[in-house]
């Protein structure tokens, strides 16, 4: 202010004095009034002329920097400036963070929408995108009622009992690859929504899975029990010949024997479940591996009938394989002992190790036996699936040996293939990659075979 009175004054005092010079003896004192006068009034329009340049520049958006000099006008842009850039420097920032928060939100496994009061999408990421097929450009704005077309879902949005989550199926479900979502909405702000969502197949798969395998156990282990228990009672409440009574502990010795196959074969499954992956750096000799299980299967035919197999073992000296001696003989001997309970007698069985040119190698058992028909390929390594029910059942199977053929040959870095001609036979091998196959070198240690699991 004080700026402002001293140029004024200045303007008036300059103009005055102009005015006394330029005045003719007597009116000295009029001239210098009326040139103060006029002195006061160029300031005016100066002063004006700067209020309006300072008007312009905040018009024009304040984008580049002016001149404004001192004073009044001068400190008046000197604060708007500093104001205008302290807030375009907040609003970066909040558009900053805006960004990473909806960045945060973009990365989130599960998917995100936002909804505006009147349930129309302001905002979604990519997870919902593909949950529900939206379009970032087509499906803005658009109320999700429209979109998401679930009758489950109409009910829920119309109800507005947002306390839980509802189960819905995801836009690329089918009966084939059924897709599962679960969607919650949660209500925030004026009357806006957010809406999670998140894919639960899996889970639901798992526990269907679960509830399966407990039913199957329970069956499994119900049948020979209730056969035991009615041998029991029997044994219990009349009085048999001696030769009957052996029978019946002969029948009741069976089903004991059934339920403790079983539980081995679960206890093995959950073993190779729970246990770190099979080291590579133990090496398993195939010679001793093959000299174990071609033993067992020659007891294993005996057992089974009087008549035996023709069972071919072929191997190649001096290989080794890197993991679990006792999970690699399991597996082996569950395909081998496979091949002998389905084969009929007297056929033919060849069991072979052979490495692969390319790099690797192979254990191969091939059969004469039935075979098994191609839709049923897929399923024979789930749990407790059996082509032949009755077969496995007569011959003491579980329903269990597939599957863990399949862990075991996974967790060594293998493959399992199965071929097999209805009628003809069958061929299962497990494919070994090569860095967990070698010839054994003079004086290394190979870990030797267990028994039979
Ligand atoms: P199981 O204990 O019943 O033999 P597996 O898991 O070992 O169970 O095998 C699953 C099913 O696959 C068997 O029930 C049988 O029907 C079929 N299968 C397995 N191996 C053979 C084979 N070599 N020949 C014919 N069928 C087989």
């Amino acid at each position: 202010m004080l700026w402002r009175l001293i140029t004024l004054v200045f303007f008036q005092a300059c103009a005055a004095g102009l005015g006394w010079f330029a005045a003719h003896s007597g009116d000295e004192w009029i001239m210098a009034l009326s040139f103060a006068l006029a002195g006061s009034f160029l300031w005016f329009v100066l002063d004006c002329m700067r209020g309006l340049r300072l008007l312009r520049w905040l018009r024009e958006g304040a984008a580049a920097d002016v001149s404004m000099g001192n004073g009044l006008w001068g400190e008046a842009y000197d604060r708007v400036r500093r104001m205008l850039r302290a807030g375009s420097r907040l609003a970066v920032e909040s558009d900053n963070r805006l960004e990473d928060f909806l960045a945060a939100l973009q990365a989130s496994p599960n998917g995100v929408v936002l909804l505006d009061a009147d349930g129309r999408i302001e905002w979604f990421n990519q997870t919902a995108a593909g949950h529900f097929g939206f379009d970032p450009q087509r499906d803005m704005l658009q109320h999700i009622g429209n979109l998401v077309r679930d009758p489950g879902f109409a009910a829920y949005l119309a109800t507005r009992n947002f306390l839980h989550d509802i189960t819905m199926p995801g836009r690329d479900s089918n009966a084939s690859k059924p897709v599962k979502l679960s969607v919650h909405l949660h209500p925030y702000g004026e009357g806006r929504v957010l809406l999670l969502s998140r894919d639960i197949t899996a889970v639901e798969q798992a526990e269907a899975m679960r509830r399966d395998f407990v039913a199957n156990v329970s069956h499994e282990i119900r049948t020979p029990l209730t056969v035991l228990a009615g041998f029991v009672e029997t044994l219990q409440t009349l009085s048999l010949e001696e030769q009957e009574r052996q029978r019946y502990l002969g029948l009741m010795s069976q089903q004991a024997q059934r339920m403790q196959t079983l539980v081995s074969d679960l206890l093995t499954l959950s073993r190779l479940e729970g246990s770190p992956l099979p080291s590579v750096h133990d090496w398993v000799s195939v010679d001793l591996l093959m000299r174990q299980c071609e033993q067992d299967a020659n007891d294993l035919s005996r057992i089974l009938s009087a008549l035996p197999h023709d069972l071919v073992f072929e191997r190649a000296p001096g290989c080794e394989i890197a993991g679990s001696s006792t999970e690699l003989h399991s597996a082996l001997s569950n395909l081998i002992s496979n091949a002998i309970r389905y084969t009929p007698v007297g056929r033919r069985i060849e069991v072979e190790f052979r490495l692969r040119p390319e790099g690797g190698a192979v254990f191969q058992v091939r059969d004469q036996g039935p075979g098994i028909a191609l839709e049923h390929i897929p399923r024979l390594t789930e749990r407790f699936y059996r082509v032949d029910r009755s077969r496995s059942r007569d011959t003491g199977g579980t329903g269990l040996g597939l599957a863990i053929v399949k862990h075991v040959s996974q967790r060594h870095g293998a493959e399992l293939s199965i071929e097999s001609v209805p009628g003809k036979g069958s061929v299962f091998s497990i494919g070994f990659p090569a860095h967990r196959v070698r010839h054994a070198l003079a004086g290394s240690a190979s870990v030797s075979v267990p028994h039979c699991v």
